[in-house]
């Protein structure tokens, strides 16, 4: 099996098989993120040697192989039929497969139109994870996510109609505090308008070899305290009501909230308060993250 430039998959795919479909990221531009800025330079891999690291996993790992994965940064832009090969390929190689995974951003995804989608769902994709970080239209154009709030809704809502799960991420702090409020609201209000069946929270921290890095080193940006963070967290747990599991699995958070909203929306917004109760000097620092 090969692999080529920086390991990165969500926590929650930490015990699933990685066969990577793609090098890089197509988008690479977003201002917080350092995973590929040094490079590898983005490519799809030629769907025989994707195969062949399939029927390679399958003389190491046999049966044991429930869930994988296809790094890297944006592998739903593999062509759709490139796709629906692998996946079904990966079917008959692991019969016990019950997940497949990549990682797609919105317009990625709506490039692959509803009718590529629900190919690739019968093909047996199980679920995109996908980087909403914000449902403000500023806070997405200052951290050039390359799509707005109305195409990452429609990007959801695409997923959902062709029967493949959404796993969206929100960033606590990435507008910073200058938009923090609108931040939290309008992000509540793109999680509704998607509903996603996992909402999985990260809060900001500056990253190396990234533009923002440089933006708040010029005083450009300023990054929340821990308590506008929390607050963050609050409005989005208060706001949505949308049917979705929230969980915190990132070590940027500064609480771990998990639960199933609405139902355990009090129980949540108990812990937040609590938290909220504690002075700003309980909770970790800000500091450069290297990875
Ligand atoms: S956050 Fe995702 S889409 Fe944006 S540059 Fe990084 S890997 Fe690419």
């Amino acid at each position: 099996m090969r692999y080529e430039g920086p390991i990165y998959r969500p926590p929650s795919e930490a015990d699933s098989l990685l066969v990577q479909a793609t090098v890089g990221c197509p988008h690479n531009k977003c201002t917080f993120c350092m995973v590929y800025k040094q490079g590898p330079k983005f490519r799809v891999r030629p769907v025989q040697e994707v195969v062949e690291d399939i029927h390679a996993a399958k003389d190491v790992y046999g049966s044991r192989v429930r869930t994988m994965f296809l790094p890297a940064g944006n592998s739903i832009a593999v062509p759709t039929e490139d796709l629906v090969h692998i996946c079904r390929t990966a079917r008959q190689v692991f019969p016990l497969l019950e997940r497949i995974t990549v990682y797609g951003s919105a317009r990625y995804i709506l490039d692959k139109g509803e009718s590529g989608l629900a190919r690739l769902a019968e093909a047996g994709l199980s679920r995109v994870h996908m980087g909403l970080e914000s449902g403000s239209d500023e806070v997405l154009r200052r951290i050039k996510k390359g799509a707005t709030r109305d195409e990452q809704i429609r990007a959801g809502q695409f997923l959902s109609r062709a029967g493949i799960e959404t796993s969206a991420y929100v960033m606590l702090g990435i507008g910073g505090r200058e938009l923090t409020r609108e931040h939290a609201e309008e992000t509540a209000w793109a999680v509704n308008a998607i509903s996603p069946e996992f909402l999985r929270v990260r809060t900001f921290l500056p990253k190396i070899n990234t533009p923002l890095l440089r933006q708040i080193e010029k005083n450009e940006f300023q990054i929340v305290s821990a308590h506008q963070a929390l607050l963050e967290l609050r409005t989005i747990i208060d706001q949505c009501v949308c049917r979705t599991r929230l969980t915190s699995d990132h070590y940027t958070n500064y609480i771990q909230a998990e639960g199933v909203l609405p139902e355990d929306r009090e129980r949540l917004l108990a812990q937040v308060d609590k938290a909220l109760s504690l002075d700003e000097s309980a909770f970790r620092p800000v500091y450069v993250g290297s990875q």
